[in-house]
């Protein structure tokens, strides 16, 4: 479970002004589907405490701008067209900093950008865009609506988004009207302050993922096996989590029985947030996992895990393991040869993972694998020995 901010500069100072310009959206797409707004301009400014034009939280502390998130870096490989939110002309263009950043560095600023100055005094920067991706140089006119730069994720910024933000002569402004900024709207149609949940993406894995490849939404499969997959990961890509929310994920047979169950509940609220548990490979059949927010389904998948496939993976003789439960061995025999490797794992009757073990055959084939390293309870444990190509599984009493 991981959950991240957006950082940049501390808040100076929010603007009072009469007389906006109006911008359109900035960005080509469809709000609430190709992209989320994920943080407004913090109004509050002592450290540490978060006020967004609406009083909720919705921000972090001292963030000048707004952050509209894409869903994912493929979308933003697919470019995502920044335009300009207002006739003016363009005083800044940076785009030569590398454009796939994942981590917060708030020294790294906006990275690459572009600067316009509209009439009144008014200036909008956009940051973070795609490496190259300008469309327009200093001292162009643009129009609103003229393409000027493609979103990316360079500077600080942990993934693919614009960060909008909006100056007077001294002070950062708050596009957004609200009962707290004390600033008239400055959109044409200022789409409405957004508190929903909704779900981004999600999917499968056959393995342990970190926070950098879900952000690259890996390929999905939906069949896993035993030579290729130690676990099976659900994960989520969600927005407008909030704090006392509950996730609960159930993992069950497709006839319906339930195999493993975990509930988890948040202390803290999150606009763009990605969530994603695992279990170690079920036995083979079909399954289906269910995602639950406060109690209703929001997210499913099936899948399937395959069974020992004779042709790729024959398996070994069960006459050819022993297990020796006062020392805790198992003895591994194989026909073939010296060098093998023999790898055991071991799980709980609840599909968790205990831990590895392994050996290599000596000259007559066999391979002592000692399991008395594990401070774990008695009783029944699965175990999985895959030896080269072979495998087998079965249960011991520990
Ligand atoms: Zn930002």
């Amino acid at each position: 479970m991981l959950r991240y901010f957006f950082f940049l500069l501390p808040l100076f100072c929010v603007a009072t002004v009469v007389g906006q310009p109006t911008f359109r959206w900035p960005l080509e797409g469809t709000l609430g589907k190709d992209f989320f707004v994920v943080n407004y301009v913090d109004h509050d400014t002592a450290n540490g405490l978060l006020r967004d034009n609406h009083c909720g939280v919705q921000t972090y502390d001292g963030h000048q701008g707004t952050d509209i998130a894409l869903r994912s870096f493929r979308q933003m490989d697919s470019g995502v067209t920044v335009v300009a939110a207002a006739p003016g002309r363009v005083f800044g263009v940076v785009d030569t900093a590398f454009d796939r950043n994942k981590i917060s560095v708030i020294a790294r600023g906006f990275g690459n950008w572009i600067g316009i100055a509209h009439p009144g005094g008014i200036y909008t920067y956009y940051a973070h865009i795609r490496r190259g991706s300008a469309m327009v140089n200093v001292g162009d006119s643009v129009e609103a609506g003229t393409p000027i730069a493609l979103v990316g994720s360079a500077g600080n910024s942990t993934d693919p988004h614009l960060h909008f933000e909006v100056w007077n002569d001294s002070a950062i402004i708050d596009p957004f009207a609200g009962p707290c900024n004390s600033v008239g709207s400055f959109w044409i149609n200022q789409p409405e302050y957004d508190t929903t949940f909704g779900v981004i993406g999600h999917g499968l894995l056959g393995w342990v993922p970190t926070l950098d490849t879900l952000r690259e939404y890996p390929s999905q499969p939906k069949t896993f096996s035993p030579a290729a997959d130690t676990a099976v990961t659900f994960w989520i890509h969600e927005y407008g989590v909030r704090a006392g929310d509950t996730s609960r994920i159930e993992w069950r047979r497709s006839t319906g029985e339930l195999w493993y169950e975990w509930t988890f509940a948040h202390d803290a609220g999150y606009r763009y947030y990605y969530w994603w548990s695992y279990i170690a490979l079920p036995p083979a059949g079909d399954w289906q996992v269910r995602y639950f927010l406060n109690n209703q389904l929001v997210a499913s998948d099936s899948f399937s895990v395959n069974g020992l496939s004779p042709v790729a993976q024959p398996p070994i003789a069960e006459t050819n393991v022993k297990y020796n439960a006062s020392s805790k061995h198992v003895t591994v025999q194989l026909p073939e040869a010296a060098g093998i490797p023999v790898r055991l794992q071991l799980f709980d009757v609840a599909g968790s993972h205990i831990g590895t073990a392994q050996a290599e055959t000596d000259a007559a084939g066999v391979a002592q694998i000692r399991l008395d390293s594990w401070d774990i309870p008695h009783g029944l444990y699965a175990v999985q020995i895959v030896a080269g190509s072979k495998q087998l599984g079965c249960v011991i009493s520990y």
